[in-house]
């Protein structure tokens, strides 16, 4: 199948990149909402500074962001990351991105993301906690289970999320757990929130392997980043039966072409806290991991690993994106043409998105679903995403992540129309 949309872009920022492609999607399926301008900037960006002060005695003053891209859908919805490297831009970024996801996966919600610039493995617990607070307290005003729901992300997990609800209804006078969403099941989380991300990309993985006729055993399998994303992934895929060939953290890569155990590996990860020193298995470097040779790569740590200059080097046959915007648009483009499918992270990675929407619905009707019962849903709603994608893929021979955003600008183009600028 032939690209029908290369030409070369100077990116300013991921957002300007965004928006071209959310141009091309509208250009190729003659999409005429001229409201869809307005996607290009953010409905509102915040920025704070977050003073703390540490173990230590000394005051450390952090940023902090929370960006509100769009909310014609819905309320804003958005994961909340702590990594040294957040800035505006990649917060601005991602939050267009939740925009595009929750139109995708066609859940009622705009799109959000927040973040600390902080190297949060250096914190104690106390710090942490005090961090989360104090971000909270700058958020207040901005937030809320009808405003803004934010949620786990990198470096952020259910404690936090749960430090986040306390502090916010404090401050609100109030219980409203819906106030964000990927909290621990004792204070209104829900079950299969831990696993949602990996468990929706397994299912569109499988549907995918079945569109494409190919044959499931001894697939081989690499996975970059082993937190909440990639571990639960790799923990799905080897038990039904995917041989996982090659992982990383951010401190490396393992291989072991025979496949790793899965269940010893995390095992060792939990009790270290790395996958490096694992025994039965070759260290490998960052970018080697993305390079070996395998039916399946899952980028599942951050942003913008595969790109120009060292997308000829990627051997894989599927690329799905549990991580945000892994593959860059370029990329994306040339693995098109070379007939390599990238499963979107908009569509790869929105089972998180999916139950946590599926927890807010629980927490505002004060009313619970078992494991089951969302598992089943999440399954239902992600692959009906995944079926309108494949059809719109072939009714205008585009790459799976251009259909992804004709979805998602049609049903926010109308909204938008709908409401009025
Ligand atoms: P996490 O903090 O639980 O795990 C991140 C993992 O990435 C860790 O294992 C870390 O060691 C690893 N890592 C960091 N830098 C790395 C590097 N340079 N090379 C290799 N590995 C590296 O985060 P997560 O929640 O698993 O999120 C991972 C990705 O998935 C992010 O892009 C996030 O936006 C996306 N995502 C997560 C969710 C969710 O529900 N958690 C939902 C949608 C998308």
């Amino acid at each position: 199948m032939k690209n029908k949309n290369s030409q070369i872009i100077d990116y300013k920022t991921s957002g300007d990149q965004i928006m071209h492609e959310v141009k091309i999607a509208s250009d190729i399926a003659c999409l005429n909402y001229d409201e869809i301008e307005l996607l290009h900037t953010p409905q509102r960006s915040l920025e704070a500074a977050i003073p703390i002060r540490m173990d230590n005695g000394k005051i450390q003053v952090f940023k902090g962001y929370r960006v509100q891209h769009n909310n014609v859908r819905g309320p804003y919805k958005g994961g909340t990351r702590f990594h040294p490297e957040v800035d505006i831009n990649e917060v601005s970024a991602l939050a267009f991105w939740m925009s595009i996801k929750c139109a995708v996966v066609d859940v009622p919600f705009g799109g959000a993301k927040g973040g600390i610039a902080v190297d949060s493995k250096k914190l104690s617990k106390q710090e942490l906690e005090k961090l989360t607070r104090a971000y909270v307290r700058s958020l207040y005003g901005f937030v809320g289970s009808e405003i803004d729901i934010p949620a786990p992300d990198v470096y952020t997990n259910s404690q936090i999320m749960a430090w986040f609800m306390d502090e916010f209804n404090r401050l609100n006078g109030k219980n409203i757990p819906g106030i964000v969403t990927g909290k621990p099941i004792e204070v209104g989380g829900s079950f299969g929130r831990e696993t949602a991300t990996a468990q929706g990309g397994f299912y569109v993985l499988e549907a995918l392997i079945e569109k494409l006729k190919i044959k499931k055993s001894n697939l081989t399998l690499v996975i970059q980043g082993f937190g909440n994303a990639g571990l639960n992934f790799a923990k799905i895929a080897s038990i039904a039966g995917f041989r996982i060939i090659g992982v990383s953290d951010s401190r490396g890569g393992i291989y072991n072409q025979d496949g790793l155990n899965i269940k010893e590996l995390i095992n060792y990860k939990i009790s270290t806290g790395s996958v490096i020193g694992y025994n039965k298995s070759e260290v490998l470097k960052q970018d080697q991991i993305l390079e070996l040779k395998t039916d399946i790569l899952v980028p599942s740590a951050l942003g913008g690993v595969i790109t120009q200059d060292n997308v000829k080097k990627i051997k894989a046959k599927i690329i799905l994106e549990l991580a945000n915007g892994p593959v860059d648009y370029q990329a994306s483009l040339e693995l098109f043409d070379k007939n390599v499918y990238v499963v979107p992270g908009v569509l790869a990675n929105a089972g998180g998105v999916i139950v946590s929407y599926f927890e807010w619905l629980q927490n505002q009707q004060n009313f619970y679903w078992d494991f089951n019962e969302i598992n089943i849903k999440l399954k239902e709603k992600i692959l009906k995403a995944f079926e309108n994608i494949w059809k719109t893929r072939n009714k205008y021979n585009v790459n799976m992540r251009t259909a992804a955003y004709i979805i998602a600008i049609e049903r926010i183009g109308k909204a938008m129309n709908l409401r009025g600028v």
